[in-house]
């Protein structure tokens, strides 16, 4: 395959070699449509350099769906760093990096993911402005994850309300996949806030019994919490969880967690539609914590990114709308939600404006 061919609609991919430090990293720019295009810096110790070229287009094309069905302005980006973050990582091998992220002048903006964390974005920031979810000690937003949670916890209620025709989720049962940083911040919600009854499942046994000690919840061996009978599955771990396998065994009326890239197929969420369970599609569920680093880039107010990590329950009812007005899963409808707006939006912005705001013009800044 010719390396266009490879680009698969994305705009731009870019390489950055240091070899004095180690850093081998990618950033691909899927759209810039709407705006910069933002998302986090994975470091992964990928097999190949073409694994981490194919992890680095999907999940940018995920970060403009993800963007564009917060209503936010802002394209969808995503960049990997090769190597094992736990002996590869170095101060000289991340200002480096950010070095790089400097050099493409704001048409990416990075933040941490799988393999980063704050104090590697606190680093990157040191060589570059276009870096998000910075500590609070250095005016940043932190931990995106509370954020997220919240997020997830209003998508419930969204689903509560079409599943049930109520606005909450009072005596329920909602079994949590994963109670890391989201997970657990879910379930603090869900048991204080929602009154609901939970149980959880954790591959690490410190988090289960962290869970277990600060909210008295039930638990499910790891590969069995899908099947938990309950209202609400709410995946929190990992991606691919919705598949050939574990459909047939969901015993659940709503599937609503944080996890990226829940459905192993595409047509999984047409699987759902037809077993007539509820799929709260993951980029408009969990882009609570991208909401919230979207804030800090106009000078972070706690205040006003929570207000605005709101919109997803509306978002949500949006979606579930088309759905039915198309007769259509919540998956696909989701989808045309974020393409109609890249569409409405971006095209938009092709009219240039003096001194305006948007990226084709920032040169006039
Ligand atoms: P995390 O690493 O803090 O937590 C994940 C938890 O899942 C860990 O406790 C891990 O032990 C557990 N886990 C792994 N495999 C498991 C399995 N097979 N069964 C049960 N538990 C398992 O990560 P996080 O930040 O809480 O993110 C959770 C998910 O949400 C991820 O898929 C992430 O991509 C997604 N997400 C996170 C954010 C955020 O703000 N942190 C935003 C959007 C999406």
């Amino acid at each position: 395959m010719s390396v266009f061919e490879q680009l698969e609609g994305h705009e731009e991919v870019v390489y950055f070699n240091d070899p004095s430090s180690g850093l081998r990293a990618i950033v691909a720019i899927h759209s810039t449509a709407l705006g910069p295009a933002l998302g986090g810096t994975r470091f992964y110790p990928y097999p190949s350099e073409d694994a981490a070229l194919q992890d680095a287009l999907r999940l940018s094309r995920g970060m403009t769906y993800k963007a564009a069905a917060a209503g936010l302005d802002l394209g969808g980006g995503k960049a990997v760093i090769i190597g094992d973050p736990k002996r590869s990582k170095s101060e000289e091998l991340l200002r480096a990096y950010g070095r790089f992220i400097e050099s493409l002048g704001g048409r990416y903006i990075t933040a941490e993911d799988v393999g980063t964390g704050r104090d590697d974005v606190d680093i990157v920031r040191r060589e570059t402005r276009y870096v998000t979810g910075v500590s609070v000690s250095m005016g940043g937003s932190g931990d995106p994850s509370p954020m997220t949670a919240y997020g997830v916890y209003l998508s419930m209620l969204a689903c509560a309300e079409d599943a049930w025709h109520r606005h909450s989720l009072q005596g329920r049962r909602v079994a949590v996949q994963g109670v890391g940083k989201v997970g657990y911040a879910l379930v603090k919600l869900l048991v204080e806030d929602g009154g609901a009854h939970v149980t959880v499942s954790d591959i690490d046994v410190d988090s289960v019994a962290r869970a277990i000690r600060d909210f008295g919840v039930e638990t499910a061996p790891a590969d069995q919490i899908h099947a938990v009978e309950c209202d609400v599955f709410a995946p929190c771990a990992l991606g691919g969880i919705i598949n050939d396998k574990t459909i047939p065994e969901l015993r659940c009326a709503v599937v609503a967690g944080s996890a990226n890239n829940q459905l192993e197929r595409r047509d999984h969420g047409k699987a759902l539609a037809e077993l007539g369970i509820l799929y709260a599609p993951d980029f408009v569920a969990n882009a609570g914590g991208l909401i919230n680093v979207a804030d800090e880039l106009q000078g972070y107010q706690p205040e006003r990114a929570k207000a605005s990590v709101e919109s997803v329950y509306r978002t949500l009812r949006e979606v579930f709308t088309i759905a039915r007005a198309d007769h259509i899963s919540t998956a696909e409808a989701a989808d045309r939600f974020a393409e109609s707006r890249i569409d409405r939006i971006g095209r938009m912005r092709l009219y240039w404006v003096p001194g305006g705001k948007g990226w084709a013009t920032s040169w006039d800044r």
